[in-house]
């Protein structure tokens, strides 16, 4: 109360300032209280967890270039075409049919229909557009460094530049105001000092630059290009396909064994995560819908169409197939990251589901990197979500605008934690919906992240199933055509 009289000293002032005010002195007093647990107390209990996502993280990178390499250089050319094209364009298939789905989820549900716009930050805050984000996904396709590819991407950086300083030009006084914090006795707790000068005004604008995590797709792209090449080449290509074929079977063993420690470190990786957050259950009534709304999108396609789809095409019963696959999807939601899901992805596909190692090693790779059926579903279901929130009707061409890029958008997102978000700018802007308004969906963000991995990651093993069924006659039993190093004498 104490903070409303001083609020209500200043608005005769300055009311813009005296909101600012009540705000900071809010976040301040909230310091003083007594939290259950101190940062560094979570993160000791989120080690366990932290240990997981190292050890999924250290495979990726042999088991992306050795299955691919190794994969394709084992198929003649046109097998290897084939199973490209057919592959590529049942991955467009099922994210477009995933996109439908969310908007016809969020077009029945209206979870932004009778919802008030909140309060989002102040203009002028960093925006990539989405020329920048088509830009960034063609540069990483083609690193200019493959040893800086394994740790960095190409991300476009706004850059700030002070436009003006108002308060410098217009008056040389700061503006300062000096404030204590009492306890319920009336002693001083804590004295604050508040600048309400006005801030300079900052524009922003785009630069290229790069940020820390693996460029998935940049090795994916090279580690294809080099596998159907030494394909190619024949018996002097053998030698390196071998290594290929040995480091591939070898980070297959590491992940048998470290499999283990899986279930314990699933365990402190989410409710380490919980324990971060302020108040898991302060979700607003219009979030609940959108989340709820993202979710029974995911579950439509994820238990019904995807499955129905590989009935139809195999003729086997799904139910079995994704019984097998179980333990990846329990990892996706655990580390909401396919990428770190392959690993297991694969496992799951070779030892229960019996796929041929040949179609997985160029299926899964891929569909971790471009097939991602749940991030486009809810970036759909987000942009439409955005666009009843700020009451703007959206025709029928705009929808259709919406449906292309949110495919676009999930091919070009990684497969990491809440790439889905950034790479959302993409689908606000090719409809002029306000990027700023990405901050209504981060709350709940981070929950939704780990559906819609669960569904980008059954989506994967499915279409190795499929791809498996339908290019059943070009892959004999067993076996890779190129022998292991140890076997050509
Ligand atoms: N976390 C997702 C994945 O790894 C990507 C996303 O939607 O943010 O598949």
């Amino acid at each position: 109360n104490s903070i409303d009289i001083l609020r209500d000293t200043i608005k005769p002032y300055n009311a813009e300032d005296s909101e600012k005010f009540k705000t900071i002195v809010e976040f301040e007093c909230r310091g003083l209280e007594p939290v259950d647990f101190q940062p560094q107390e979570i993160s000791y209990f989120q080690f366990p967890g932290e240990l997981l996502m190292r050890m999924l993280k250290m495979l990726i990178l042999p088991l992306v270039v050795s299955s691919l390499m190794s994969g394709l250089a084992a198929l003649d050319a046109k097998t290897s075409s084939r199973l490209g094209i057919i592959t590529v364009t049942y991955y467009l298939w099922t994210t477009f049919v995933a996109v439908i789905v969310g908007i016809i989820m969020v077009s029945i549900i209206h979870p932004g229909g009778a919802a008030q716009k909140e309060n989002t930050e102040e203009s002028g805050k960093p925006i990539m557009s989405s020329a920048d984000a088509l830009l960034d996904l063609i540069r990483n396709m083609f690193p200019a460094n493959l040893v800086e590819a394994t740790f960095k991407q190409y991300r476009t950086k706004s850059i700030p530049i002070v436009k003006s300083n108002k308060a410098a030009s217009e008056s040389t006084t700061r503006r300062i105001i000096i404030y204590g914090v009492q306890d319920e006795n009336g002693s001083n707790v804590q004295n604050f000092a508040l600048d309400i000068t006005p801030p300079p005004e900052v524009i922003y604008k785009s630069e290229p630059g790069t940020s820390d995590g693996m460029n998935v797709l940049g090795i994916v792209i090279f580690s294809a290009t080099m596998g159907i090449m030494l394909g190619r080449m024949g018996n002097s290509g053998v030698p390196l396909v071998s290594f290929c074929q040995c480091l591939n079977e070898s980070v297959m063993k590491i992940v048998a064994v470290s499999v283990w420690y899986f279930p314990f470190g699933i365990v402190f990786l989410i409710a380490g995560k919980i324990l971060e957050m302020d108040d898991p259950t302060a979700i607003g009534k219009k979030l609940g819908f959108y989340a709820i709304t993202v979710v029974c999108g995911l579950v439509v396609h994820g238990l019904f169409i995807l499955p129905m789809m590989y009935f139809f095409i195999t003729k086997k019963n799904p139910i079995v197939f994704i019984r097998g696959i179980l333990q990846a999807l329990l990892i996706a939601l655990a580390t909401s990251s396919s990428s770190a899901t392959l690993p297991i992805t694969f496992k799951c596909l070779l030892e229960n589901n019996h796929v041929d190692r040949r179609i997985a090693r160029f299926v899964l790779p891929v569909g971790a990197t471009i097939n991602m059926d749940g991030t486009a579903l809810y970036e759909a279901v987000a942009a439409i979500f955005i666009a009843q929130v700020n009451n703007y009707e959206l025709d029928f061409g705009q929808i259709i605008t919406i449906s292309i890029t949110a495919t676009a958008a999930s091919i070009g997102a990684a497969g990491i934690p809440q790439a889905g978000l950034v790479t959302m700018v993409i689908v606000l802007t090719s409809v002029g919906l306000p990027t700023d308004d990405i901050t209504l969906i981060i709350a709940v963000d981070w929950a939704l992240d780990r559906f819609r991995t669960m569904i980008n990651v059954l989506g994967d093993a499915l279409a190795a199933g499929i791809m498996a069924h339908v290019c059943r006659k070009e892959f004999t039993k067993d076996g890779d055509e190129v022998p292991l190093i140890c076997d050509t004498k």
